[in-house]
C-alpha cells in the first residue's frame, strides 16, 4: 500500500487476525489432502495490513534466516505480490516449506509487537506461505541469472533443508555444487517424514527444481561413508569443500519388553513407508499394517504425524501416549489442534511399560502407567514420575515409537579426523567448520533433532563461510 492509500496505525490495529481456512476435521481424517487451504489474496492483504511496519522490527530477530518480514508483508499489504516474492526469496530459498512447517508461534510471531499482552501477532507464517504459493503459480520456471563460475567444486551430503539451502546459496555464488543423497528422492525429512497432508510433496519438488535450474546437481542413491568417503570426495573426486547435512535419522526406542513384537514400528520407518514408498496404496511393495487400534508414543511433531497418519490409514482409534502434560508437548500448536479435531485420542501423563503380544508374536496391547509432574529436569521441563499401582492396558495391534532420533555413525566412523561429541553429533565452530579443514556441517547432525528453519539457517551460514574459505584459498593459489 503506498501514498494516500496507506492505513493509519489506528486503522491497522482494528483489523482482527485472519484465520487460516482449513478442511473440516471429519472430512480430512480419512484423506491425505493438505489440511490448510491457504489465504486467498483478499485475506492475505487484510492480514498484511495488520503489520505496523515497525522500524525496529522485532519479528526479524525471531527468524533464524532473518527474512525482511516487514519488507515483504508491506508489499503484500499494497498488493505488490511480485515485490513481496522478490524480498522473501532473497532471504529464504524454501518459503513454501517453511511457511507451512515452521513453529512460527515460537519464533517470528512470538516477537511480533502485535502479539504482546492480549494481542494477536501478525500471521507471518500464513503470509509467507501465501507469497511462496503465489510465486510458484506465477513465476515457476523462471530462469535465474547464471552466475560467473568460480571453478570451485563443493559437495553437499544430504538433501534435507540444511543441504538444499546451502546448495542454493553456493550455486548463486558460482560454485559447482553436487548434492549426494542416500535415498532415491531429494528432500530429507521433508519428503520421507512430514506427511502430504501437512506438506504436499509437489511443493518440495518445485523448490528442489528451482535449485536444479540454478545449476545444482543432485545425485540420489549415493551413501557417503559407503559409496564414497569424505576423503574420497576431497581427493579422487576433486571437491574443494564439503558441507555435511546428513541429519539425525537413527530411531531411538523405548527399551521396554515387547519392542520386538510384530506390529511395532519406529515412527521414521512407518512414515517413510507411507510417505516415500506410498504404503497407502494396495499394491505397495513395502506396506504397513492397517489396523483398528493404533498407539503412538511421543509428544513431538513426529508423533503427531504418526498418529494422524494411522488414523488416515483407517484406524478406528488412534491414540497418542505422552508421559508429560499438553503444556510440555514439543509439537507445533496447530498440529495438536488439528489432531484433536480429527478425533485423535490423547493419553497425557502416561508412560508405556510393556508391549504385550498374542501367542503368534503380534502386538495385542500396550501396558502403561499414569504419571505426575515433579521438579524441572535438565531440559527445564517438569519431569514425569510414575504413580504406583496405576498401570492399565490399551488394546492395539500397532505401536509406533516416536520418542526421538540420533546421529547415524556411518559417515563419521569412516572419517576418523572428524570430531564428534559424546552423542555422536559433529562438532563445528561459529562458521560451521568441523575439525577437518574445508569440511563444514550443519542441521540435525550438529544440533540433534531440531527444526527445518534452524537447519536452513545453518545451511545459509555455512554456505557463506564456505564461500569465504574458497575465496581465501584462491588468494593463496
Ligand atoms: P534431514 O532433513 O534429516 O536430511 C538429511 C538427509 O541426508 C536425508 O535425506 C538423508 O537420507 C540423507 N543422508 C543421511 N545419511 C546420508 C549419507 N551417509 N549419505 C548421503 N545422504 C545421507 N521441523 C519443523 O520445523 N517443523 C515441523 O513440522 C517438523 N516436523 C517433523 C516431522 C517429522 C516426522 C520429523 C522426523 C521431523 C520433523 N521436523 C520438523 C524436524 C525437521 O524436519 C528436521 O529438523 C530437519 O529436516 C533437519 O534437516 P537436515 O537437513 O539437517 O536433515
Ligand atoms: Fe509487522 Fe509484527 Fe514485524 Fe512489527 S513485529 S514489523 S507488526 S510483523
Amino acid at each position: 500500500m503506498s501514498g494516500d492509500n496507506k492505513l493509519k496505525p489506528s486503522e491497522r490495529m482494528k483489523i482482527q487476525r485472519q484465520a487460516m481456512p482449513a478442511r473440516e476435521g471429519h472430512q480430512r481424517s480419512a484423506c491425505f489432502e493438505e489440511v490448510n487451504l491457504g489465504f486467498d489474496e483478499r485475506l492475505a492483504v487484510l492480514e498484511a495490513q495488520r503489520c505496523l511496519e515497525c522500524k525496529d522490527a522485532k519479528c526479524i530477530s525471531g527468524c533464524p534466516v532473518q527474512i525482511d518480514i516487514p519488507g515483504f508483508v508491506s508489499r503484500v499489504a499494497g498488493g505488490d505480490l511480485a515485490g513481496a516474492a522478490d524480498i522473501l526469496l532473497r532471504d529464504n530459498a524454501l518459503p513454501g516449506i517453511s511457511g507451512r512447517v515452521c513453529p512460527q508461534e515460537k519464533q517470528c510471531e512470538a516477537q511480533c509487537v502485535r502479539g504482546k499482552g492480549k494481542g494477536c501477532s501478525v500471521a507471518i507464517g500464513h503470509l509467507e506461505r501465501f507469497v511462496a504459493d503465489w510465486a510458484r503459480a506465477h513465476q515457476n520456471g523462471r530462469s535465474p541469472v547464471a552466475p560467473k563460475p568460480t571453478g570451485f567444486k563443493v559437495a553437499v551430503v544430504g538433501s534435507g533443508p540444511a543441504g538444499l539451502t546451502a546448495a542454493g546459496e553456493l550455486a548463486r555464488k558460482g560454485h559447482a555444487v553436487t548434492v549426494f543423497e542416500a535415498l532415491h528422492e531429494p528432500g530429507g525429512v521433508l519428503v520421507y517424514g512430514i506427511p502430504q497432508f501437512r506438506l504436499p510433496k509437489e511443493i518440495v519438488k518445485a523448490e528442489v527444481e528451482s535449485l536444479t535450474r540454478l545449476g545444482v546437481n543432485i545425485e540420489c542413491n549415493v551413501v557417503i561413508g559407503q559409496t564414497y568417503t569424505i576423503d574420497d570426495l576431497m581427493t579422487e573426486e576433486g571437491y574443494h569443500a564439503v558441507f555435511i547435512a546428513n541429519g539425525a535419522g537413527l530411531p531411538v526406542f523405548l527399551g521396554i519388553p515387547g519392542e520386538n513384537l510384530k506390529g511395532v514400528y519406529s515412527a521414521n520407518e512407518y512414515l517413510t513407508r507411507v510417505n516415500l514408498m506410498r504404503a497407502w496404496r494396495d499394491d505397495a511393495e513395502t506396506p504397513v499394517l492397517k489396523v483398528k487400534h493404533a498407539v503412538v508414543v511421543g509428544g513431538g511433531n513426529t508423533a503427531m504425524d504418526g498418529v494422524r497418519t494411522a488414523k488416515r490409514l483407517g484406524a478406528e482409534s488412534a491414540t497418542l501416549v505422552y508421559r508429560r502434560s499438553r503444556t510440555e508437548m514439543p509439537a507445533r500448536i496447530e498440529e495438536v489442534q488439528h489432531a484433536e479435531e480429527e478425533g485423535i485420542q490423547f493419553q497425557m501423563l502416561t508412560n508405556p511399560v510393556e508391549i504385550l503380544g498374542d501367542e503368534n508374536g503380534w502386538v495385542r496391547a500396550i501396558r502403561c502407567v499414569r504419571m505426575e509432574l515433579g521438579e524441572p529436569d535438565a531440559s527445564g521441563r517438569r519431569s514425569p514420575i510414575p504413580i504406583p499401582g496405576s498401570e492399565f492396558e490399551i488394546p492395539c495391534e500397532v505401536v509406533i515409537v516416536a520418542v526421538g532420533t540420533r546421529a547415524n555413525p556411518l559417515l563419521t566412523q569412516t572419517t576418523p579426523d572428524l570430531k564428534v561429541n559424546r552423542k555422536g553429533y559433529i562438532e563445528v565452530d561459529a562458521d560451521g567448520m568441523t575439525s577437518k579443514p574445508g569440511v563444514f556441517a550443519g542441521g540435525d547432525i550438529v544440533r540433534g533433532a531440531a527444526t527445518v528453519i534452524l537447519a536452513m539457517g545453518d545451511g545459509k551460514r555455512a554456505a557463506a563461510a564456505i564461500d569465504r574459505y574458497l575465496t581465501a584459498k584462491r588468494a593463496t593459489q
